[in-house]
């Protein structure tokens, strides 16, 4: 109401009190402190110091930088990976893969629980290769991971792939050795079967885990031949109800399959193994073939 029409109503019995100023919707002291947060950029020096503590926040975000194509956050990332790649190289370091729906989130999460139950810090990394179609990445669901993305000992990174795969295999390297420099003894790689990443992926870990299921051909389950060469051992999952002789079929069948493989080296002659995330049969094997071949392999140098 204007000055002048208030005036006139003044000393009537219709005065009209002038009211009060509506108060910002959002506080501006927070709006200041956000902004200035957002301003805030940490040097080489503080990120790194902060990821050698162990700070999952800074651990993201120099991931952030990593997985970024702006060059000046190319730059900054590569600054901390200098900084922290005298601290990495301390873990053991799995990749995980089988085709959508053959279980590898539940694997991983029922496999993940026990490795942190065991004392262990656990770091999951996902490569999507199709991410780049469906502009999200599908890995990226966190909820696949529910009680594990909670677990104050796992750190799980979902890594929508930016351009070639030649890329996403630096990136992941560059993230492992951030996670290790973070403290994260153990380094699980997931990806999706389909064949590039897979062989990528596995020039980075020690261990090559194929995630299969029962019931359908190697052609049906998308694995490439070239991937089953790639395995250090094979788990069949989903052993479980009406499944079990299925599964057992399938495990002396792909024995068969990788008998006829020659073993990379004579260290280690891949295993064929078979469990269930339902009933957590098998899984703890999984683990001894791992820390199996981890030794087997620390004994001959080979890593
Ligand atoms: P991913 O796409 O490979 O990550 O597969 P998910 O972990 O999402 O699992 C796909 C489906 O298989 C889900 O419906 C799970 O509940 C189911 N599943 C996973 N592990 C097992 C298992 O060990 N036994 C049975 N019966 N079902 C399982």
């Amino acid at each position: 109401m204007g000055r002048e029409k208030k005036e006139k109503i003044k000393g009537s019995a219709l005065s009209v009190s002038r009211g009060v100023d509506q108060p910002p919707s959002v506080n501006p002291e927070v709006v200041k402190r956000i902004k200035n947060q957002k301003r805030k950029s940490f040097s080489a020096g503080e990120f790194s110091s902060k990821i050698l503590e162990g700070n999952i926040t800074f651990l993201s975000k120099a991931i952030t930088l990593v997985e970024s194509s702006r060059q000046d956050h190319y730059e900054e990332a590569q600054q901390i990976i200098e900084r922290c790649l005298p601290y990495s190289g301390n873990s053991i370091r799995i990749g995980i893969t089988g085709v959508p729906g053959a279980g590898k989130s539940t694997f991983i999460e029922t496999l993940g629980k026990r490795i942190t139950g065991l004392g262990r810090k656990l770091a999951v990394l996902a490569i999507d290769p199709s991410s780049e179609r469906s502009h999200g990445s599908i890995l990226g669901d966190k909820t696949r991971m529910e009680s594990l993305a909670s677990d104050p000992n796992a750190f799980i990174r979902p890594s929508p792939s930016a351009g070639s795969l030649g890329g996403v295999a630096r990136k992941t390297r560059e993230s492992i050795i951030l996670c290790e420099a973070a403290g994260f003894d153990t380094i699980f790689v997931e990806t999706v079967g389909v064949g590039q990443s897979e062989t990528l992926v596995h020039s980075m870990v020690d261990f090559f885990l194929l995630l299969m299921i029962s019931g359908a051909g190697d052609e049906l389950q998308g694995i490439k031949k070239g991937v089953l060469e790639l395995a250090d051992g094979i788990a069949i999952n989903k052993a479980d109800k009406d499944n079990i002789r299925a599964v057992e079929t399938a495990r002396r069948d792909l024995e068969t399959a990788m008998h006829l493989i020659r073993p990379e080296t004579p260290t280690w002659t891949p295993k064929v193994l078979t469990c269930s995330s339902i009933t957590q049969g098998g899984t703890d094997a999984v683990w001894a073939m791992v820390l199996d071949h981890h030794e087997k392999f620390k004994t001959s140098g080979e890593f």
